[in-house]
Order: structure tokens, then sequence, then C-alpha cells
């Protein structure tokens, strides 16, 4: 299949377009580099087994996209930002990136007649649950304009499979995505500050930053730190091969979650770092952070049943594949 990926530069992006070209699928990368590098396309063309072409390109641009369709069986869809303090900071720069990029792509998929969708949605949809493990008919609630953003986009997917029969999406929740190709090639980059937790451990354990801070020691969870569903990346990208394989004629619009069902502590994941770098993670506890939740993880049984799919690669394997990618990069694809 021909598949464009829309965001395909970025983190999960480029380890889904090395798990396409494995399958034999031709990937084409869509990205304006917003918050990707170049050299990470380079890196996915030494990784894969066949060429992945490159589109610079806007997904808020109609007639490059139109140019970019001819020929597509199906669009993955991750191009977005996706900062939940920035968001709340710039909430318009997010409703027309997330949202108004996102009706574009749907325009334009319609008019070219690629009618195969896959979307990049997130746990974030549902909020501060109110039970463990989290199925796919919670109640969906958003905390925050990134969330909304997601929250947005599946209900005008939904809409649009609704009215055009022949429309057929997957809406695929990741919970908390992390690690990096077994290579050490490609892996997670964000500028700046971190803002989630496992590369900020990563850029600890490699000297860049001096000590992690440990938002909570007070949630009622067994060590007091927050519990989230940890999944590889290697194992979400294998996800969205089995997802872009599911659709077809009659498969109209589903939600499936993809996580490993598991939750793991704060600390819990600072231990299993130390153990996989060998290094020293030094953090102190301070202040929840705000708008965050004790608990949270997938039951993931949907994802086998429609996807035929589970998560394989354990805890250990997602931080020694953290752990190879940035002390092999310390400064991400800037190291190049
Ligand atoms: P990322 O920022 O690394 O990748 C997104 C890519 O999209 C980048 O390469 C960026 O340059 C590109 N992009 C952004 N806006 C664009 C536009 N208008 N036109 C073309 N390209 C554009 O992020 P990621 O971590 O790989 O996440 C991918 C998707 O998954 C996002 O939609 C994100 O919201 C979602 N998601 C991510 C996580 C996570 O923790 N990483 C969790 C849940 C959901
Ligand atoms: N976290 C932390 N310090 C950090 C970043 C995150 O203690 O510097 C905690 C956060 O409070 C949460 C967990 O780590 O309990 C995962 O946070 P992340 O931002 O990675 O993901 P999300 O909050 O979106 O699940």
């Amino acid at each position: 299949m021909k598949i464009l990926v829309c965001g395909g530069a970025g983190y999960i992006g480029s380890h889904t377009c090395v798990a396409l070209a494995a399958r034999g699928h031709d990937a084409v990368i869509y990205d304006n580099f917003s918050n990707s590098s170049p050299v990470a396309v380079e890196r996915i063309a030494e990784l894969a087994e066949r060429p992945v072409a490159l589109v610079e390109g806007d997904i808020r641009d109609a007639a490059q996209l139109a140019a970019a369709l001819e020929g597509v069986d199906a669009v993955i869809h991750f191009a977005a930002f996706k900062a939940v303090g920035e968001s709340c900071e710039q909430p318009l720069a997010y409703f027309e990136n997330n949202i108004g990029g996102s009706v574009t792509l749907l325009q334009a998929m319609e008019a070219a007649g690629v009618a195969n969708l896959v979307f990049s949605s997130s746990a974030t949809v549902y909020g501060d649950p109110d039970s463990v493990p989290i199925r796919e008919d919670a109640p969906l609630r958003v905390t925050n304009p990134y969330g909304r953003t997601k929250l947005v986009v599946e209900e005008l997917i939904g809409d649009l499979c609704a009215a055009r029969p022949g429309f057929n999406a997957l809406l695929l929740r990741y919970f908390n995505p992390v690690g990096a190709h077994p290579s050490g090639r490609i892996g997670e980059d964000p500028g700046g500050i971190p803002n989630n937790l496992m590369p900020y451990i990563s850029q600890v354990a490699v000297g860049a930053r001096d000590c992690l801070s440990v938002f909570g020691g007070d949630y009622p969870t067994p060590d007091g730190t927050g519990v989230r569903d940890y999944i590889h990346v290697m194992d979400l990208a294998e996800a969205h091969v089995r997802a872009v394989e599911t659709l077809r004629p009659g498969f109209g619009c589903q939600a499936v979650n993809l996580g490993t069902g598991q939750g793991v502590s704060v600390l819990e994941l600072v231990r299993a770092f130390e153990e996989a770098s060998g290094r020293k993670v030094p953090y102190r506890v301070i202040a929840r952070r705000a708008g965050d939740v004790a608990m949270c993880w997938a039951d993931p049984s949907r994802a086998a049943e429609v996807l035929g799919w589970r998560a394989r690669l354990d805890l250990q394997r997602m931080c020694e594949d953290a752990w190879r990618w940035q002390s092999a990069n310390p400064a991400g694809y800037r190291s190049a």
C-alpha cells in the first residue's frame, strides 16, 4: 500500500515509517518540520528496507496535499502540536493547526477519493478517569486545549464517517509512548526543557540536566507518585501498520486504546532507567503539576480484537532503548 504519513518526521511518525517499510508498504512523509528535523528523515532512509519519500509540506496547504494524495491508499495523521502547557497559553494556534489542519486534510482526502484514515488521538480524551483500566467506552472529557483538539477531531472524523459510509477511520488513543528504535538512530527529540517524564529522566542520566522534579508524592498510589501506562514506540509503530492493514470498505469508525495495560509509577520508571543505563538519576519530590491525574492505564483488549495487536516490549526494553538513543545523541538530532 502507499501510505501518506502526515507528521512522519516526528517521534512516533519516524518509527512508524520504518515499520511500514519493513512490512513492504510505500511510506510518503508529509511534514513541515515545525517540530522535527530533516536528519530524522535521513535516518529513516538508513533504517528502512525500501525507499521512503518526503514531501515538505503543511497540512493546512490544500493544494500541496492534493498533489501528495495522488495514488495514496491510506493516510496516517500524526501532524499536530502536542504540548499541553503551550496549548493553555496559545489555544488559537492549537485550534488552527490541530483542528483546522485536520479539516483541510479531510477535505483533501475526500476530493482525492482517499477513504482510509488512521488518526493519532490520546488518552488525554479520558481526562481524569473514574476508574482504571480505561476502556474505550469510558466518559470523554478534556482538561486543556490540546486535549480538546484531539476530542474535537475524533468527533469530526466520526461525523464524516457517518455521512460517508465509504470512509473508514481508526482513532488510536495512545497512552504514554516512550523508548526508541533499537539501533539508537531515531528517537524522541524534544526541543528545550522536556515536558514528559522519560525524556527528562534520559537528559538527567546523560548529564544535560541536574535533577528530576517528581511532580507530587502524595497521590493515592502505592508509592505516592503518578502512575501511567508507558508503551514502547516500536510497539506503537507496529500497531499503526496493523491499523492501515485493518481499514477496509465497511469498517466505519472505531476508537482503540494503545497501551500495555500496566501502570508504572514515576519512581518505578526512575529505578528501571537507572538499572538500564547504569547511571544515577537524582530526583526531588515537589508539588503536584496542575491538571495531572493520579492514575491512568489502558484496557488494551479492544486493540487485540480489532487490530490483532498487543504490546510486547517491557519496561526494561523501553529504558534500554531510550538510553541507547540518548547516549548516542546527547543533543538529539542536533548531535548529528
Ligand atoms: P512530534 O511533534 O514529534 O511529531 C509531529 C510531527 O508533525 C512533527 O514532525 C511536526 O513537524 C509535524 N507537524 C506539525 N504540524 C504540522 C503541519 N501543520 N503540517 C505538517 N506537519 C506538521 O509528536 P509525536 O510525539 O510524534 O506525536 C505524534 C502525534 O501523536 C501527535 O498528533 C500527538 O498529539 C499524538 N500523541 C502523542 C503522544 C506522545 O506522548 N508523544 C501521546 C498521545 C498522542
Ligand atoms: N512527571 C514528573 N516530572 C516530570 C515530568 C512528568 O514527575 O518532569 C510525572 C507526571 O506528573 C506524571 C508522569 O510523570 O505522573 C508522566 O508525565 P508525562 O508528562 O510524561 O505524561 P502525561 O502526564 O501526559 O501522562
